[in-house]
């Protein structure tokens, strides 16, 4: 029962490694029905950003017609879907809507990595305007999943980086992203790229809560080299976990 993986990075991020057709072979043999590429998305850049994580805009047109002759080529093995995973830049929202019209994707999952621009001060997982973590984190989380424009919300406590407590304003900021999942019906991924690097993220309180406010829940690989599709025992403990807590899981957009 392995079903579908939607969050499938390539190396055009810079740090991921393999061929895309490695990604899919793998994903065959892990026995996945469905493949979604959601690289790193490309913006224009602002101030002192850099693409040193994600895709240059200029390699967007080659990563879909990659990731599309894939989906040709293997139509009888797998489904190949081909999308971002994206952060929540408001003023520049309309830029990835258009990249999303433009390209005719299939999927943008939010990756709520940054707050308005991809910096080291900016970054949700070693946020140095301390004080407004929580306000910031969640303010662009609500507007992101309210704009319509994401299915999946990746690593949704990926700001237990910033700071690694469970305390009453955590557990009503998890009770906030919560009331919102639901609202938009947004699914919540637990993220295995977070579990892989024994990361601050996937929380246990974090996602009893999850669990307990009934939110869709899919676990997400976050591929970033082959090898990461067939590491299956991962998946299935996660799941497992999940389970026990009596999730509302998905494994499957279909
Ligand atoms: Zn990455
Ligand atoms: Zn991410």
């Amino acid at each position: 029962m392995i079903n579908g993986n939607y969050h499938t990075h390539t190396r055009r991020c810079k740090h991921a490694y393999g061929s895309d057709e490695d990604y899919v072979l793998a994903a065959i043999e892990a026995g996945y029905d469905e493949l979604a590429f959601t690289d790193h998305a490309p913006w224009h850049l602002i101030e002192d950003e850099t693409d040193r994580i994600r895709m240059h805009m200029r390699e967007m047109k080659e990563y879909v017609a990659s990731i599309r002759a894939l989906k040709e080529k293997y139509k009888d093995q797998i489904k190949i879907l081909v999308g971002l995973e994206a952060e929540f830049f408001e003023s520049r929202l309309s830029e990835l809507k258009s990249l999303v019209q433009e390209y005719d994707l299939d999927l943008i999952v939010l990756g709520n990595h940054f707050h308005i621009k991809d910096s080291n001060e900016t970054y949700y997982g070693n946020y140095k305007d301390y004080r407004n973590l929580y306000h910031d984190y969640l303010t662009d989380s609500i507007k992101a999943m309210r704009s319509g424009v994401y299915k999946i919300f990746a690593h949704p406590d990926l700001f237990l980086k910033t700071a690694n407590v469970i305390n009453s304003a955590t557990i009503e900021m998890i009770h906030a992203l919560c009331d919102v999942a639901i609202e938009t019906d947004t699914i919540m991924e637990y993220n295995l790229g977070g579990k892989r690097y024994r990361d601050h993220y996937p929380n246990d309180t974090f996602w009893k809560i999850v669990v307990e406010r009934g939110c869709k829940i899919i676990v997400g690989v976050d591929a970033h080299d082959p090898r990461h599709l067939k590491d299956t025992k991962m998946m299935q403990e996660a799941r497992a976990f999940l389970t026990r807590l009596n999730a509302n899981l998905i494994t499957s957009l279909d």
